[in-house]
């Protein structure tokens, strides 16, 4: 009797999740460990928000939806669409589903077709590889190095592009560097898509997330051309604080989104009723939790980046958005006597009590991957502590 499917053989587990599991386990047993795994916001969800949701499940809006959400929630999604990106969509190019992870699970699986190839630059956001694959697509890598601030080019994507390429992701800002693609850059990316016409995937979870005077771009504002061949992945769980919520959604082409909500009618049946009231709040409440909260990181980000970048053997560039730092260690991890940066991030762990991702899952290997979304307090501490753990064994 065979047990498990092919498909699930292959799945390599979130190493995000393996090293803050860890970290659980060690705090359990008393250790004194400071995470910076983390990939959410630190803040709770605001009031505001919390309300809507409290008087929608007194309404007794406690049922079922329609599987591609909400007719409000679409509204407030459209209405977000035209205000930030100065796009126009319909109802029907509309797509409600649990988080943006689901959702981008949700559009690879009515994408692709077996051994479609999909472009993914390095570093990437971990959950992409895996989804491809369990949608029966390959993944094709770009590196992006530090040299390039962790930016694919037009010619990089140009060169991967083969008679199988169905799509390229695009994740500005990027989780994990940080980086955000200019107009310009974007454009010249556009501009390969429409030559070798291919759909573009644009995960914009992050787009509230912007420090100093960078601004967010969606590639779909690009031209006519550029919005059809793109869908557009969004969500509230970093711009709102809400990542418990579980709601993300996807907007584009009408007929790749009438196949996601017909998958969704058989997987999910519907976005989590309460939850979509109170994501109605946060699009067309009040807006300046948002502000508040990316403020709150900014300052993290202006306090913390010098101290890391302080190290030995540290070497980073200074984020844009988001809220993850992405230093490469690989002199630090071998001055210190380490193989690899995988072994110095668990020394991290398991002798200096910070918990850090490596870089190693996100297709980096000689970065490790620090979240900002915590107190000062504890960021400050944690960062003083691998200075000194580095400094010690250097
Ligand atoms: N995309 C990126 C780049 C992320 O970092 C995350 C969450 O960590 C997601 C998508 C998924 O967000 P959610 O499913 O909470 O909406």
């Amino acid at each position: 009797m065979g047990k498990l499917a092919q498909r699930v053989k292959a799945l390599t587990p979130s190493s995000t999740l393996a090293i803050t599991a860890k970290a659980k386990e060690l705090k359990a047993q008393g250790a004194d460990v400071i995470g910076l795994g983390a990939g959410e916001p630190d803040f709770n969800t605001p009031d505001n928000i919390l309300q809507a949701a409290e008087r929608s499940m007194e309404a007794g809006h406690t049922k079922y939806t329609p599987s591609g959400g909400l007719p409000a929630l679409k509204k407030a999604v459209i209405n977000k669409l035209a205000q930030d990106q100065k796009l126009t969509y319909e109802a029907s190019e509309i797509m409600v589903g649990i988080g943006a992870k689901h959702v981008l699970y949700t559009l690879f699986q009515v994408l692709l077709n077996e051994g479609d190839e999909v472009i993914i630059p390095i570093p990437y956001w971990v959950s992409y590889p895996e989804q491809v694959k369990l949608a029966g697509g390959k993944p094709v890598y770009i590196t992006a190095t530090a040299d390039s601030d962790y930016k694919i080019s037009a010619a990089q994507l140009a060169n991967a592009v083969t008679d199988r390429t169905k799509a390229v992701i695009l994740n500005s800002p990027s989780n994990p560097s940080g980086m955000v693609y200019t107009k310009e850059e974007l454009k010249e990316l556009a501009e390969v898509c429409r030559e070798r016409d291919i759909w573009i995937v644009s995960d914009e979870i992050y787009e509230k997330l912007l420090y100093g005077a960078v601004e967010h771009v969606s590639v779909a504002e690009l031209s006519e051309d550029a919005k059809r061949r793109t869908i557009i992945v969004n969500g509230v769980s970093k711009s709102h604080s809400m990542t418990g919520w579980r709601i993300g959604y996807a907007a584009g082409d009408r007929e790749v989104i009438k196949a996601m909500t017909d998958l969704a009618s058989h997987s999910t049946s519907n976005p989590v009723t309460t939850s979509q009231y109170a994501a109605i709040e946060a699009y067309e409440g009040p807006q300046d939790a948002v502000e508040t909260m990316r403020t709150a990181f900014e300052e993290r980000l202006e306090a913390i980046y010098p101290k890391v970048a302080a190290i030995p053997g540290f070497r980073l560039l200074k984020p844009q958005g988001a809220f993850y730092l992405l230093p490469d260690v690989s002199e630090a991890a071998q001055k210190t006597g380490y193989e690899s940066v995988d072994e110095y991030a668990e020394a991290l762990l398991t002798e200096a009590n910070v918990a850090v991702i490596p870089g190693s899952g996100f297709g980096s290997p000689d970065t490790i991957r620090l979240s900002y979304a915590t107190s000062m307090d504890q960021l400050t501490e944690a960062v003083n502590r691998i200075h000194q753990f580095t400094e010690e064994k250097w």
